[in-house]
């Protein structure tokens, strides 16, 4: 083999499927459930009933509006609902209600990927395959839940603008996250309130072609969507290496295997004879129907992170762990009202993960036994040189088991920091430059890295209660330097 070979660049556009949060349907009054029994929440309309008509759910479009203005949609003033045909046994009507050619919002941009549209549309029921346990004559068998036909959905469609699997995951979450955010969804993949199609192609890096795509079906979980995602991308890379084509087709990703399976190819693709729905009147969204979702939005996540960042000097990885878990921004904002404008916000922040780390990773503080107040009054502690950040950690954990103040366990367990001129902590330097003369040697010769085992020397003998700043400068001292 001679020249260098050509680099891949993965393309992704994603296609997600919300469940909208109403009390009822999208086109009937049957109530939302999820876990009931089956076929309990159903009427002639969500079944399909001859003679039915369809009446349009406001709070869903309510939602669909502020979904659109979330990801910086522009709003049709006009929109247009049309019949999506298809036969499944989850459609009892033999169509879906969909949006096509005039969605409720047009292009739009969260983060770094521009959102082609949104649109509205209704869910098909639920088919639960039973196998072994429900076979009938033989066969596997096949049962419908029409709890779920009808449910209200979001279709958020983007550009391809993503360009890996974990770019590809990252941007899922800012998006779940923001949908929590503005209370419009559960979007849990698990229950299946928030589903992901993943569409994938690579191309040689620099071409601004986009080469042949695959979709991925499905994705249920944040993890399976960037193992299928980054399967697929180390597949048609290694056709287009081998020089062959990579086929346009539907990809099942079975997690457990890592394998991908073609589901149906672009030859078999529906034809969905899509045409306006003659039973409901355009949908016309008024300025005050813009007025009362733009007044209903909170603060979104990604502009709360650029605020933290901005305002308070937090980087932006940590700026984005609070913004984007608003109940840990929300303990942080707390804390930092407590502590009042002393206190320094990066190091807040920089306690926010070891409180989590103590009382379980999804965990909300609000719950624990430690107060935002407390934490504030624990960093100020440990700011004023008054506790040592090692012997802070021991308070921290002392405060989650115990709900009591610092200042009190630092008391009771005798955790201030050691430093000062009447602390002993002179000696205890002293003894470590005796117990290790090289090192001593090294440092007085400049070499300030040997400092190392002199500063654990201190450490270990008072129990990671003196100040690192301290120990540093009574070295030095001592040592002449
Ligand atoms: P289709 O007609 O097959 O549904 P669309 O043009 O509607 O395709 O795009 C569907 C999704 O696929 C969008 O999220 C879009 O960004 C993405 N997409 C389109 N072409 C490509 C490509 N070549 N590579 C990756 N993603 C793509
Ligand atoms: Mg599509
Ligand atoms: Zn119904």
């Amino acid at each position: 083999m001679s020249g260098a070979a050509v680099e891949y660049e993965p393309v992704i556009g994603l296609e997600i499927h919300v469940q909208l949060r109403t009390r009822t349907k999208m086109f009937c009054g049957c109530e939302l459930s999820f876990g009931d029994e089956p076929n309990v929440h159903t009427c002639p309309r969500c079944l399909g009933l001859p003679g039915t008509l369809p009446v349009v759910n406001a709070q869903a479009v309510h939602y669909g509006i502020m979904i659109g203005l979330a990801l910086g949609c522009e709003i049709a003033p006009r929109s247009q609902f049309h019949r999506k045909n298809y036969f499944y046994p989850d459609l009892p009507k033999g169509y879906q209600i969909s949006q096509y050619d005039v969605p409720i919002c047009g292009p739009g941009k969260l983060g770094e990927v521009r959102i082609h549209r949104v649109h509205l549309e209704e869910d098909a029921a639920k088919l639960v395959h039973v196998g072994e346990s429900g076979r009938i004559h033989g066969a596997d068998r096949s049962v419908v839940d029409f709890n779920r036909g009808g449910t209200p959905l979001a279709e958020i469609v983007t550009e391809p603008d993503l360009h890996s699997a974990d770019e590809a995951r990252e941007w899922l979450n800012l998006l779940r996250t923001t949908l929590r955010a503005i209370g419009v969804s559960d979007v849990n993949m698990e229950e299946g309130s928030l589903r992901c199609d993943a569409n994938v192609s690579v191309r040689p890096l620099g071409s601004d072609q986009l080469g042949t795509k695959t979709e991925l079906k499905n994705m249920n979980s944040f993890r399976f969507l960037a193992q299928g995602v980054k399967a697929e991308i180390e597949r048609q890379t290694a056709l287009l290496r081998a020089g062959e084509q990579v086929q346009q087709e539907t990809l099942h990703f079975d997690p457990a295997s890592g394998r991908l399976t073609p589901l149906r190819s672009k030859e078999q693709a529906h034809d969905y004879r899509y045409f306006p729905e003659p039973d409901l009147v355009p949908l016309v969204v008024t300025e005050a129907m813009l007025e009362r979702a733009r007044a209903e939005l909170p603060e979104l996540p990604a502009d709360r992170a650029a605020r933290l960042e901005r305002d308070l000097g937090l980087s932006g990885e940590r700026a984005r762990e609070l913004a984007f878990r608003p109940e840990l921004g929300d303990f942080y904002e707390a804390a930092l009202a407590a502590g009042g404008p002393q206190l320094d916000a990066v190091a807040l922040a920089n306690w926010i993960p070891p409180l989590v780390e103590r009382i379980g990773s999804d965990a909300d503080p609000a719950g624990s036994r430690v107060s935002p107040s407390a934490l504030a009054a624990l960093v100020a502690l440990v700011s004023s040189r008054a506790v040592s950040q090692t012997a802070a950690r021991d308070v921290l954990t002392l405060m989650v088991q115990s709900g009591d103040q610092p200042a009190t366990i630092v008391e009771r367990e005798g955790l201030g920091a050691i430093g000062g001129d009447d602390s002993g902590l002179a000696q205890v330097v002293a003894a470590a430059i005796a117990a290790d003369p090289d090192a001593a040697e090294k440092v007085r010769d400049g070499n300030m890295k040997a400092v190392g085992p002199l500063v654990g020397y201190v450490m270990r003998e008072t129990k990671g209660r003196a100040d690192g700043g301290e120990i540093t400068r009574l070295i030095r001292e001592q040592l002449g330097l």
